[in-house]
């Protein structure tokens, strides 16, 4: 079973995700455990106070780092957890990063709120993570984001594996475009190949159209995609405003 222990002011954030779709499926599963843990339960006076002003001045309060050590000391009596910190300057989230954390037991995630946390903080974290380059008001949206893209890729947390090895970005790649009944909408038809039944044909289609969208949509990342020779010669094509009949012509598929 993977554990988070989320750390936040705001652990009602976290209750509409927690009982929605795949998320609540996994834990009634027992495949996930979500622990919230409130850091005003870490306080000690009577206002159960978790921000102070800045030191040197400035806007705003910062989490004072007391009850973030209260709390991480408890969690670690059992089983010391891998530690972020959510920091919109930290190491950008991405599937490669989820498929890491997919790996650890136990995660930890520090959420942020006001001008940020306590430096001192960082004493206990292993990695700062950010979602993107914008200003979030507080953790807990980031910590929701990363916490959905690791626990999907549990196993037996999604249905069909299947669906997981064709996602986008597994392979470096965008995904494929799908299609549902009906078969024509507002005179939109679904690509013929789709419904032929000619698995194999299909199959190159879908190939192509990933290696054209990723060209098109997401050029970026085709440098670092882990691509075959066909792909190769599909991303020539395609270079080439040549059509996916095109290939499937000149290569007697
Ligand atoms: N003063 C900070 C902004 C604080 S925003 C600055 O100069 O950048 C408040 C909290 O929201 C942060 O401490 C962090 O935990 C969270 N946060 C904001 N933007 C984020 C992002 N892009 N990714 C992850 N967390 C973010």
């Amino acid at each position: 079973m993977k554990k988070f222990h989320i750390l936040t002011i705001f652990p009602e954030f976290f209750e509409g995700f927690a009982n929605t779709g795949i998320v609540s499926k996994a834990v009634k599963k027992g495949l996930v455990y979500l622990n919230t843990v409130n850091l005003r339960d870490y306080t000690t006076d009577k206002h159960r106070t978790v921000d102070d002003v800045v030191y040197g001045g400035g806007p705003g309060m910062l989490l004072k780092p007391e009850p973030i050590f209260r709390a991480y000391e408890e969690i670690s009596k059992e089983k010391k957890p891998y530690v972020l910190i959510t920091e919109p300057w930290g190491r950008r989230f991405d599937q490669k990063f989820a498929q890491e954390l997919s790996e650890k037991d136990e995660i930890m995630i520090i959420c942020g709120r006001y001008e940020g946390v306590d430096e001192r903080v960082k004493a206990i974290v292993d990695q700062e993570v950010s979602i993107g380059d914008f200003v979030l008001s507080g953790g807990e949206p980031a910590a929701l984001v990363i916490m959905d893209a690791v626990i999907r890729l549990i196993p037996g947390v999604v249905g069909d594996e299947d669906s997981l090895r064709v996602d986008s970005f597994s392979d470096g790649l965008v995904g494929y475009p799908n299609y549902t009944r009906p078969p024509v909408f507002n005179g939109m038809e679904v690509p013929q190949i789709l419904r032929s039944g000619n698995h194999k044909l299909i199959e190159l289609w879908r190939r192509w159209k990933q290696i054209e969208n990723t060209y098109k949509k997401r050029p970026d990342l085709l440098k670092k995609a882990d691509l075959s020779e066909k792909d190769k010669k599909i991303l020539h094509y395609i270079k080439k405003g040549k059509k996916f009949e095109d290939f499937i012509s000149d290569n007697k598929v």
